[in-house]
């Protein structure tokens, strides 16, 4: 069982989480991280990283989180298993209830990162693992010699759409605009891909299901046209919203749900930081994320010196 009191309670084991408690240990803090499921965070839904320097033939999102968590431990971190319940950031010391016990730091990094944002359609929850999926590298293979769709056109929903042309018969990539939002090194390899079928200016109005998924309705936003596509899942990739719902009327938000912090990490509460995803920033990658991780324990250890 973890002890109470630390100096730097870490919410969240990304890889800005790991990254901030790596720098807060090595710089002699009494640190902690909470971490709801496994080390690695969204990571740990990416079955091989090609864009983190140091890995020359990719690596795994599991075996990068792990090797961020196991180095910041090799320093003396420690890491509780717990989903945080809720926080008080505004007192001294702070306060993070946990599924574990209770918690009380002098300085908290929020690194809490985003989940899958959902379409929103009244049938979407309860089909849930019954062919509707938020994550391809997670769920692909039981989708192997059958037809899918992914829903979304940046980067998360082109990189889904290649691994699943490799796994099922067919794939449908269903985008509401006219082009792609990802960035141009997906395009070629996604057009070459014969069993992809793009479905442009479309937007999923329905999930059909008799117990599982079945088809999608699709309305088509030029033409106010409507057709249904069978198929045996639907994986939607859509973009992510921030973890933020636990800090709400304590730490600044913006419109979106993002703690407003700037590179500094700094949020409007004196000794409570952000890092990563989390956070008002323009480029949301691991190693921004990690960046943000190193920074946070810059300012974490300005901020403890300076109540001394
Ligand atoms: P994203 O870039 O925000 O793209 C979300 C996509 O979903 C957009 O095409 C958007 O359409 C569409 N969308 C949003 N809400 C929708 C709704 N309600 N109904 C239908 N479509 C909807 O999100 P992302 O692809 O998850 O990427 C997130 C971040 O991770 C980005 O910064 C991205 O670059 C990064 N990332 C990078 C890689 C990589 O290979 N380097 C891989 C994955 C993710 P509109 O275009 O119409 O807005």
């Amino acid at each position: 069982m973890a002890e109470k009191n630390y100096e730097a309670i870490i919410l969240g084991g990304g890889p800005a989480g790991y990254t901030a408690a790596l720098y807060c240990t090595r710089a002699g803090l009494k640190t902690l991280v909470v971490e709801k499921f496994s080390a690695g965070g969204q990571m740990t839904q990416t079955q091989m990283i090609d864009n983190y320097p140091g890995f020359d033939e990719g690596v795994d999102g599991f075996t990068l989180g792990f090797k961020m968590q196991n180095g910041a431990h090799r320093f003396g971190a420690e890491t509780v298993q717990a989903e945080v319940l809720s926080v008080e950031l505004t007192g001294n010391p702070k306060t993070v209830e946990t599924s574990a016990g209770t918690f009380f730091a002098d300085a908290v990094v929020i690194a809490t990162g985003a989940e899958h944002r959902h379409l929103g359609l009244p049938e979407e929850e309860s089909l849930i693992g019954k062919g509707v999926g938020y994550c391809a590298a997670c769920d692909g293979m039981f989708y192997k010699g059958r037809t899918v769709a992914v829903v979304g056109g940046g980067n998360s929903a082109a990189a889904d759409v290649l691994l699943l042309s490799k796994i099922c018969e067919k794939v449908y990539l269903i985008h509401r605009r006219d082009s792609l939002r990802a960035t141009k090194v997906y395009h070629e390899p996604l057009m070459q891909a014969e069993n992809v079928e793009f479905v442009w200016n479309g937007q999923v109005s329905e999930i059909l299901a008799d117990g599982r998924v079945k088809a999608v309705k699709i309305e088509n936003k030029v033409d106010g046209g409507v057709r249904e596509i069978p198929v045996d899942g639907v994986f939607i990739s859509i973009g992510r919203v921030p973890e933020t719902r636990l800090f709400q009327g304590q730490v600044a938000l913006d419109d979106a749900g993002y703690i407003i912090a700037d590179e500094s990490t700094c949020t409007n509460l004196p000794g409570v930081f952000a890092a990563g995803d989390v956070r008002t920033k323009a480029v949301r990658q691991i190693v921004t994320a990690a960046a943000d991780g190193a920074t946070a324990s810059y300012f974490v250890e300005k901020y403890l010196a300076s109540r001394n």
